[in-house]
This record gives C-alpha cells, structure tokens and sequence, in this order.
C-alpha cells in the first residue's frame, strides 16, 4: 500500500501555495509599518518550557502535545504555540537590555497539536503571531489589536468581529476567582471531569469549556468585570478608548477568556461573521500576559501577543468568497525548431531570466502546435520562436499571444530590443 499523508495534515500544492505566499507576504508587510521584527525559534524545545508557559491545566499541555524522547534521553516537545518560545528567547537573549523598547516580535511557522482534525482545526497548522514586550501602556495593547485587524483588512476581509475583554491584574483575578469558586462549586458534579480539575486550579477556564457550554451556572456566572479594581478598570477603559480613536469596532464580552493560563488584563479574540464559516468562528486570539517573562525566568516584564492560523484565516477568504491571487502570467515561452536552434535556446532563456523576465521551454521534445498549447496554458504574453532559417539570418520571430502581432527582432542586442518590445 501507498503511503498516506498523516491526519491532521494537508499538502500544499501549486496553485494553492500562492494564497499562502500572499498572505504571509501582507502579514510581514504591516508588520514592517508597525516595527515588528521576525524571530525564528526553533520547532522543538524542552517539554519542561510548554508546561510553565503554557499552563499545565490547558488542554494543550494535557492533551494535545507531540512529546519525544530523543536519544539522549531529552523530553523535547513539538511546539504546539508561539509564545512560550519567543518569551524564552527574549529571556535567554537578554532582549529586556535592548536599545529599542518595547521589543516587538512576530514570527510565523508550523505548531503542532494533536487535535480531533476536522476543518479549522489541524494537527500541523501554520501560526502567524506578535509579541510586543516592555510596556504597560494601553496603547500598545490597542496597536496589537490593529495590526491583527490590518492583515485582516487588507486581505480584504469584511465579515469580522472583535470581541474585548479584561481579565484584570493579580488582585482583580483572585477576588474574582474566589467568587468563581462560590458559584461554580455547589453543582460542580454536573460538570465534566476537566471542569471539576478546573475548580481549584484555575476555575476561570471553566467558562471557557467547549463541553459545559450550555451549563446553568455559566450564564450567571460572576462577570470578571464586577471584579476589577480601580487601575485594571482604568486600564481597560483606555483600551477601549484607543480603538474607538482607530475607528476599530468592537463588543465587550466578560465570559471571553484565553485557553492559556498566563493571561492577565486585555483578552480578545477575532472571529469571522461570514455565513457558511462552520462551527469554528474564532480566527484570531490574543491578550496580555504581564507574569509570564518572570515565569520563566526572565525580570518582570509586561508582554501582549495575538496569534493566528493561516489555515483558519483562508477559510475565511473562502467563506466571504475573496479570492486574493491572480492569474500567473509568464513572459515568454521559448519555442526552439531543430538541434541548432535548441542549442541557441538554452543560451537565450539564461538571458531572459538574467535581465529579469519569466521564461520557459520546452523540455519534452513536443512538436510546435503542443508547444505552442504549452505557452498558452502557462499564460505566456510572448512566444519567442527560434528557426533555422531565423537563426542563420541573425532574427527571431516575437509573437504576442494576446492580440496575435507578430514582429521580428534582431539576435543583437536580442535582449534590450525585447525589453522595449514588452514594455
Ligand atoms: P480553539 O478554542 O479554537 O481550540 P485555541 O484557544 O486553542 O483555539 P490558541 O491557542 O489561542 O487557540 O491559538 C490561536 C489561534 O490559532 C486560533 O484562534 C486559531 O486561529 C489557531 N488555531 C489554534 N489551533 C488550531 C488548529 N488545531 N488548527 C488550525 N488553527 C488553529
Ligand atoms: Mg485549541
């Protein structure tokens, strides 16, 4: 038997790809207007740096990691996010001692999760992130929001939604953890097994549980909101106060929470309104995560990211019926009749690509109405046909597939007559 791709993952061919190209290509455009510098981590990293950034009682970390032992013995984990990597990095790279600050990141890459695949959901999926460390201003967590939205935007999605929230500082979330409890701890053995781990652990990701959604208890549940302190509450509110001068809508949702446990502050997610998305709606999810640098060992540092799926984001495309690339189109095809003129064309197509022009040939010996064919399904502006006869004359024959002129041009200076030609 053949062997298969593995579940969870996709191949991504020709005449797809460049959809991908595309995107990656706007998303590391806005990120030079907004300051934002790629780093590359690496695909593995200890297991041990997942379960202190990531937060053991996420269901990334208790479900979903790749985790190897390779030869020496090492626990190493395919990295199922960006984050934990990059505050690593900025950690061990001293970055907190940068000129510049805030340090301002993004990376994009493969993350690994071993998830029930179904669609907008993969085992191997590309993520697209920012990290912006050094600032506790609200007007950094406002610009993180705007670059998201930008990519967005300029791939020309309409159908979005942004939904804020505040998780509140240290003393916000413990009174407001301590209330969850209250509620939630009566009836806990309604609640899935996760749920009831949850309880003492970290009760606020109950409000984030996929199976207990529709529970009672989590519509009344106590709103972080009514638990923010005086400088949390001030702090959102500048947020807010921000996007509205960006002109970005967005709602308030106080049962929104992130899957990871270091969040604090601003958390927010983008989720598409296209009719036909699927059951997956969020596309984007980010927040404010001011413990986490210290978590690993770095000085307190403040940080806010957002990361997303490519994958998640073309469907998206797909669902709002955007389609972002154009038909290719090449220059020239090179069509070479007889040994002499075949051996001209290798000489001639080196040049072509050399000043710059996209060209091809023939390289299955096919005769000239097959070349031919092979030119227009290439969408070829130009055919250069190559002669015996044109050769010992010094000329070759320029053929414009679109309108049908055909000219002849001299072998001297072959090169600059074409360039004015195809201007
Ligand atoms: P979900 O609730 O959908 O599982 P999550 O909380 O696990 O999301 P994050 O860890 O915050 O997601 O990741 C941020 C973004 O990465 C998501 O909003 C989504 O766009 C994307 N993402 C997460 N998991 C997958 C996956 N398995 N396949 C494709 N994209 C994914
Ligand atoms: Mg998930």
């Amino acid at each position: 038997m053949s062997i298969q791709i593995p579940r969870g993952t996709q191949d991504i061919l020709p005449g797809t790809v460049e959809k991908w190209q595309l995107i990656e290509e706007t998303a590391k455009e806005v990120c030079r207007k907004y300051l934002y510098e790629e780093i590359r981590t690496p695909i593995f990293e200890h297991t041990e740096l997942f379960l202190r950034g990531v937060g053991d009682t996420t269901d990334i970390v208790q479900k979903e990691m790749y985790t190897f032992e390779d030869r020496g013995e090492r626990s190493l984990t395919l990295r199922p996010e960006g984050t934990a990597s990059v505050v690593r990095s900025f950690t061990e790279n001293k970055m907190y001692g940068n000129a510049n600050q805030p340090v301002k990141l993004y990376y994009i890459g493969p993350m690994f999760r071993y998830e029930r695949p179904q669609k907008g959901r993969y085992r191997q999926f590309v993520q697209f992130g920012v990290e912006a460390l050094g600032s506790m201003d609200p007007a950094i967590d406002a610009e993180v929001i705007s670059l998201a939205m930008q990519i967005y935007k300029q791939l020309g999605l309409k159908k979005l939604k942004l939904v804020i929230n505040s998780l509140g500082d240290n003393s916000s979330r413990a009174a407001h953890r301590t209330a969850l409890i209250n509620h939630f701890q009566p009836s806990i053995h309604e609640f899935c097994s996760d749920c009831q781990n949850r309880l003492e652990k970290n009760p606020l990701r109950i409000l984030d549980c996929k199976k207990d959604r529709d529970h009672e208890l989590m519509k009344t549940a106590p709103s972080i909101l009514d638990y923010l302190n005086e400088e949390s509450s001030l702090y959102f509110e500048k947020v807010k106060q921000y996007l509205s001068l960006m002109n970005i809508d967005f709602i308030v949702d106080p049962t929104l929470v992130r899957g990871l446990d270091y969040y604090n502050h601003t958390a927010f997610e983008i989720m598409s309104e296209a009719e036909g998305f699927g059951a997956i709606t969020t596309l984007c999810g980010g927040g404010r995560y001011n413990g986490l640098v210290q978590e690993m060992g770095g000085p307190e540092t403040p940080g806010i990211g957002f990361a997303f799926s490519v994958e998640r984001l073309i469907s998206a495309l797909e669902a709002e019926g955007i389609e972002i690339t154009q038909e290719q189109q090449i220059d020239c095809y090179v069509i070479a009749l007889g040994e002499k003129a075949k051996d001209y064309s290798v000489t001639l197509l080196q040049s072509l690509r050399q000043a710059g022009f996209s060209a091809e040939r023939d390289y299955l010996n096919r005769k000239m109405k097959a070349q031919f064919k092979a030119a227009e399904r290439l969408n070829a502006k130009h055919v250069i046909i190559l002669g015996e006869d044109e050769l010992a004359a010094g000329k070759v024959a320029v053929k414009n597939l679109q309108s049908g002129d055909q000219v002849e041009l001299p072998l001297e200076n072959f090169i600059n007559e074409y360039t004015t030609l195809s201007n």
